[in-house]
């Protein structure tokens, strides 16, 4: 905690997962003379290096690049690159902290890693989101490679991004290689990539519903908070899978339609001219909006799934999907709810599908375009698709039969956590102490 105290989101992930290990270090001693949890919440290497750029007026701008390179017991790091404002060291490593137990329940070789910047997009032209990638990548180049460290996208960070970053990756190293997934179609991408957090994050919570409450989305009222790359997708499933989703929201506020979402007027807003959320309600007779995000969780549902930001819901927010009769939540944003949401959940008995399992669908399916990348092949999205849906399905078995070996029989979380560290802790005892 001394070490790390100014990293607040950090400590938060850590806590989260040691509260739950404690019956496994317990049957493992091995873990604790090989210091195991010493070294898996210590990353391997954190790299912070100077963005400097010209925007379009002529003036240099200057912002601070990340790359922290967690755990690489199980494989190369692997893990998305996000462009924020409120990106700093702390935010990153509980990232690439999270990435190492997720990275290992979709039982791909992954290691754990992630990185990004403070720049923020917003506003910016592509000619200087083009100059800021290639600023980036200049430095970041040195440090990652297809058998060494992977970076996808994550928040602000979608294929127009990864294609100035890939570009300028082979300009510098000379080499035409799967050093980024989530790359476009005609350049080494897979099929279902864009789809595969909010498809998987639904195809997770469909059979966690099935196994643990015989239930389905089919006639379900969902909330969904965001309007980016999970929450577009999301929405789409949720809705063949039979729900009824009825909000959309940005960091503005969010918007309520009682008839369910139309999602190909978010995906022309957001995807078509990367405008905000509040225009859904001018387009479509009886949708509202409203100003502020956390709003959209006072709305009755049966299921919500967070899908846009870190703690994102508080313990009032819980709260208020509790009275309105919520009675699942599953996390396609990394780490949306507080630990005190975390509690009003499991006080009042839901299904609680916690990040690293329920949006691991999306670094399964980067996994997968590593495969084809070295293949030299590609799947179709069919046989994507049946991939990214059997490793979700497996995730809620193995979590569930993890949770019932260290007497956690039904906890989505404390199984999560349990078999995404043993395989990790394993590999980390075989291979000495590094
Ligand atoms: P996008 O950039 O596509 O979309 C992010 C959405 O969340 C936008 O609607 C954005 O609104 C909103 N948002 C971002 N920051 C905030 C904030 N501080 N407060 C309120 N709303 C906010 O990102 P993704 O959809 O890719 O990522 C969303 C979440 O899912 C993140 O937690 C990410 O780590 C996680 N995730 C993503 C994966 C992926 O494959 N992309 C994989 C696994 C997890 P606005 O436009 O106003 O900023």
């Amino acid at each position: 905690t001394k070490r790390d105290g100014d990293q607040p989101e950090f400590l938060q992930a850590v806590y989260e997962v040691l509260d739950t290990l404690q019956p496994v270090i317990e049957k493992h001693p091995e873990y604790e003379a090989n210091g195991v949890l010493e070294r898996i919440v210590e990353p391997e290497r954190v790299v912070k290096f100077r963005v400097a750029w010209v925007d379009d007026s002529g003036k240099v701008q200057v912002n601070r690049g990340y790359r922290v390179q967690f755990n690489s017991a199980i494989g190369p790091y692997k893990g998305g690159l996000r462009f924020h404002p409120t990106v700093n060291e702390g935010v990153i490593k509980f990232l690439g902290f999270e990435q190492i137990l997720k990275n290992s329940l979709t039982t791909l070789p992954m290691g754990g890693g992630k990185g990004g910047s403070d720049f923020d997009p917003k506003g910016k032209s592509d000619a200087e989101v083009m100059r800021f990638c290639q600023a980036f990548m200049t430095e970041l180049q040195r440090h990652i490679g297809q058998f060494t460290d992977v970076p996808a996208g994550d928040i602000n960070v979608g294929a127009r991004e990864i294609g100035y970053l890939f570009g300028q990756y082979k300009r510098i190293r000379d080499e035409y290689s799967g050093v980024l997934t989530g790359k476009g179609l005609e350049f080494g991408g897979s099929l279902a990539r864009t789809e595969a957090t909010g498809y998987g994050l639904c195809y997770y919570t469909q059979e966690a519903l099935r196994v643990l409450k015989n239930d389905s989305f089919e006639g379900k009222t969902v909330v969904i908070s965001g309007s980016g790359n999970v929450a577009i997708f999301a929405t789409e499933k949720a809705q063949a899978l039979g729900a009824k989703v009825v909000t959309a929201s940005d960091s503005n506020g969010y918007v309520y339609d009682p008839n369910g979402i139309q999602l190909d007027v978010v995906k022309d807003i957001k995807l078509g001219h990367r405008g905000r959320i509040k225009e859904y309600a001018e387009r479509v007779p009886g949708a509202e909006y409203h100003e502020g995000c956390s709003g959209v969780w006072t709305v009755p549902c049966d299921i919500a799934l967070p899908c846009a930001t870190q703690n994102e819901i508080n313990e009032e927010s819980a709260e208020a999907l509790v009275k309105n009769g919520c009675k699942v939540v599953c996390e396609g944003a990394n780490m949306p709810s507080t630990p005190e949401a975390i509690a009003v959940y499991q006080k009042n008995g839901l299904l609680y599908g916690p990040a690293k399992a329920a949006n691991a669908g999306g670094v399964a399916v980067s996994g997968l375009e590593m495969s084809q990348n070295s293949y030299r092949l590609s799947w179709t999205f069919e046989e994507t698709d049946a991939k990214l849906k059997g490793i979700m399905e497996s995730i809620v078995a193995n979590t569930l039969a993890a949770a019932k070996e260290y007497g956690e029989e039904g906890d989505l979380m404390a199984g999560a956590n349990i078999a995404g560290f043993v395989k990790v802790a394993n590999a980390m005892v075989a291979q000495g102490v590094l």
